[in-house]
C-alpha cells in the first residue's frame, strides 16, 4: 500500500512540475536578400545559403520541440535575379519569396530598408500576400499612426509573446521620401520604450525585432549628417531597455553572439537574466539564430528562470535541395536554370 502511495504521489508531483517549467524556442532569420535556394546566381554554382537550407533545420525543431516560434527581421525583397523578376517584371504572380516564408510558417516580419528600396506597390503587395504581419513600430505618420502593424502578440501553447518591431531610422540617407511618402522613420530608443510600456504588463515574454544592427557606431557619421535617430540602435535598445527579455538585430550581416565558437555554435557568455540576450544570424540563411528561454509557472504567471542563445550554421546541402524541390513545387516556379543546377546537365 505504502508503495502505491508513494507512486501515485510522485506521479502527481512529476505531473505538476512537468505543467510548470516549459522552454520556448524563437529561431530567427534575417537579411535573407531574395534567396531561395541553396545557389549562388552570380557565379552559378551551388551554395550553402537560402531559406530552403535553413527549413530543413527549422523543421527539425520543430519535429523535436514543442514550443517552437518562427521570425524574420527583414531585407528579403532585394538581392538576386529571382527578387528583381517577381518585384519587376512578372508583378502579376504572387511573390515567391513571401510564399516560400509562408510555407515555412513565419509568426512575424520586420520590415528592412531593402523593402522600402522596392517602393511602395511592391512592398504593399508583398505585405497583403503575407500569411504573418509585418512590423515596423517607429515606421510613423502625421497623425501619429504607424504606416505598418507596430507589433503582435503570438500565443504559442500557454506563452504570450509580445514582438515590437523597429525599423532602422537611417533609411533617409538610402532613399528619398517618394519611397516612403508620409512615413517619418522615429528614434528607436523612443519608439521603443514607449511600446514596451504598453505591452510588457500584457505579455510574459517581450521580444524586440529589429531591422538594425547592434554596433551604434556604424554608418553614424551619415545620420548626423541628415539629423536623424541613430540607425543601428538595436544595442541601444538592449543596454537601456530592461524589459526586452530579446533583441534581435540585423541589416549589419554580421552573426551575433560571436564571443566564441562551439562547434558549429557562434556562442554567447551572456547569462545575465535582467539585460536582453541579443542575437543577429547574419545574412542569407547561412545561419539559424536560436533563443532558448526556460519559464516557470508562477501562480498562473510565466517566469523566466533561465535563457540562451546563439547562432548555428546551417550546412545540410542534401536536405536544402529536397526542400527546394518541395517548394518549387508548391510554388509552381519552374524555372529551367534552377532546375539545371538541381539535377545537374
Ligand atoms: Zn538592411
Amino acid at each position: 500500500m505504502k508503495k502505491i502511495i508513494l507512486i501515485v504521489f510522485l506521479f502527481i508531483s512529476t505531473c505538476l512540475f512537468s505543467q510548470q517549467i516549459d522552454t520556448l524556442y524563437i529561431l530567427q532569420t534575417t537579411d535573407v536578400h531574395g534567396r531561395i535556394y541553396p545557389y549562388d546566381y552570380f557565379n552559378d554554382q551551388p551554395a550553402k545559403v537560402g531559406f530552403a537550407q535553413v527549413y530543413s533545420r527549422i523543421k527539425r525543431y520543430r519535429a523535436k520541440y514543442n514550443n517552437v516560434i518562427l521570425v524574420d527581421a527583414g531585407d528579403v525583397l532585394q538581392g538576386t535575379p529571382l527578387a528583381y523578376y517577381f518585384n519587376k517584371i512578372e508583378t502579376d504572380k504572387p511573390n515567391p519569396l513571401i510564399l516560400t516564408m509562408n510555407r515555412m510558417d513565419y509568426d512575424a516580419f520586420t520590415v528592412g530598408n531593402h523593402e522600402i528600396e522596392q517602393g511602395v506597390a511592391v512592398y504593399t503587395r508583398a505585405e497583403k500576400e503575407s500569411d504573418f504581419p509585418w512590423l515596423s513600430a517607429n515606421a510613423e505618420l502625421d497623425d501619429g499612426t504607424t504606416f505598418f502593424k507596430p507589433y503582435t502578440i503570438v500565443k504559442e501553447k500557454g506563452f504570450l509573446i509580445g514582438i515590437i518591431g523597429l525599423t532602422t531610422p537611417g533609411i533617409p540617407t538610402m532613399l528619398d521620401t517618394t519611397y516612403y511618402p508620409g512615413i517619418t522613420w522615429k528614434d528607436m530608443v523612443e519608439i521603443a520604450q514607449k511600446f514596451a510600456t504598453i505591452l510588457f504588463p500584457r505579455v510574459d515574454i517581450l521580444v524586440g525585432l529589429f531591422h538594425s544592427g547592434f554596433n551604434a557606431n556604424e554608418d553614424a557619421y551619415k545620420s548626423e549628417k541628415l539629423d536623424l535617430p541613430v540607425a543601428n540602435a538595436s544595442g541601444l535598445v538592449a543596454d537601456k531597455i530592461p524589459e526586452f527579455d530579446i533583441v534581435f538585430g540585423s541589416h549589419s550581416h554580421k552573426i551575433v553572439p560571436n564571443d566564441y565558437k562551439q562547434g558549429s555554435k557562434y556562442m554567447s557568455k551572456e547569462k545575465n537574466l535582467n539585460k536582453p540576450l541579443r542575437i543577429n544570424s547574419g545574412c542569407w540563411a547561412k545561419n539559424l539564430g536560436v533563443a532558448r528561454l526556460i519559464l516557470e509557472q508562477v501562480e498562473g504567471t510565466w517566469k523566466i528562470i533561465d535563457k540562451d542563445g546563439w547562432g548555428e550554421s546551417v550546412e545540410d546541402g542534401k536536405k536544402a535541395l529536397e526542400v527546394a524541390l518541395q517548394i518549387e513545387k508548391q510554388i509552381s516556379l519552374n524555372l529551367e536554370s534552377h532546375k539545371r543546377w538541381i539535377y545537374g546537365n
